[in-house]
């Protein structure tokens, strides 16, 4: 998908574009259908470029992830043959980087130190105030300062997307009082040391989207496009996860994959085995099908895989 120049990959100099898409799963269960949607998104999109396809465990909040789920969600990967192009990187070996990452905010006065809990922000719906009231003691988060600055860009399949008022409303948690750092921080500085230029994510992430292209401005790093597929939903309209208790998928399972590629527009007659599905649904790909769909209910005969 080109919906802007791409990237010149930095350790490359052949002087030629080169499309580099990922997928980057959160070891905190099994992988699920709706995160098997997702993957085979961000792989089709990737493959319809000739580019290479990553996958990297976002196991950033150790309170929440495991070893042992990282493991297992790799090998349901494989047997749908979507397999890594290259060495899988973990996040937990990466706090050093992100450390480096967040002094240089620091330096900048582009973070403040807050000790607020959620109770304390719950007269301002979970965001934070302009101004950090709480008294500092040893222990404590950093949050990105709130910015008037809007964003927008052109999402190949959620149309454009302008953000006016995010980085107004909140300033979001970069590392927690527990010393973990978040998820907004982590993904934009291994996106950016991966050299991805491609994301293709579920329309969940729209909401983040604005505070990650401020943080690629502010670290002078040219942002990757961005497009959202639609979120698959279960029949309480909520997205499939595992707070909700989706269950695992079975590994390797033909018919699962066609079912899967169906929510991505694609439906294939009776293809023989998994790589021949996927290598069809790499022609078939086609992200424009999906133009401006945010959600799409589970159909009843899938309801079994959830
Ligand atoms: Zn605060």
């Amino acid at each position: 998908m080109s919906n802007k120049p791409k990237l010149e990959p930095h350790n490359s100099n052949l002087g030629k574009a080169v499309y580099r898409g990922r997928f980057a799963p959160s070891p905190t269960g099994p992988l699920h259908f709706g995160s098997l949607v997702s993957a085979l998104a961000s792989y089709l999109d990737a493959k319809q470029n000739q580019g290479d396809w990553i996958i990297r465990i976002e196991d950033v909040d150790g309170t929440r992830c495991k070893a042992s789920f990282s493991e297992q969600i790799i090998e349901t990967l494989n047997s749908y043959q979507l397999s890594s192009d290259e060495p899988i990187k973990v996040q937990s070996n990466n706090t050093q980087t992100y450390e480096q990452h967040l002094l240089i905010l620091k330096e900048q006065t582009l973070v403040f130190p807050c000790n607020c809990t959620r109770q304390s922000l719950s007269e301002y719906n979970g965001n934070h105030p302009y101004e950090c009231k709480s008294t500092l003691s040893k222990t404590h988060s950093w949050r990105l300062k709130a910015s008037n600055d809007v964003y927008q860009y052109e999402d190949t399949i959620q149309g454009s997307l302008k953000f006016i008022d995010d980085l107004k409303s909140t300033s979001p948690i970069l590392k927690r009082k527990d010393d973990y750092f978040s998820y907004q921080l982590a993904v934009v500085i291994d996106d950016h040391q991966q050299n991805i230029t491609d994301l293709v994510r579920g329309a969940d992430l729209i909401e983040t989207t604005a505070q990650q292209l401020y943080l690629y401005d502010l670290f002078k790093w040219t942002p990757p496009s961005i497009c959202h597929i639609p979120l698959i939903t279960n029949t309480l309209g909520e997205k499939i996860s595992k707070q909700n208790h989706a269950k695992p998928i079975e590994n390797g399972h033909l018919p699962t994959l066609l079912r899967a590629l169906h929510y991505l527009g694609i439906d294939l007659n009776s293809p023989p085995s998994i790589s021949e599905a996927l290598s069809l649904a790499v022609k078939e790909w086609k992200p424009s099908k999906l133009y401006r769909i945010k959600h799409l209910p589970l159909e009843e005969q899938d309801l079994h895989l959830i």
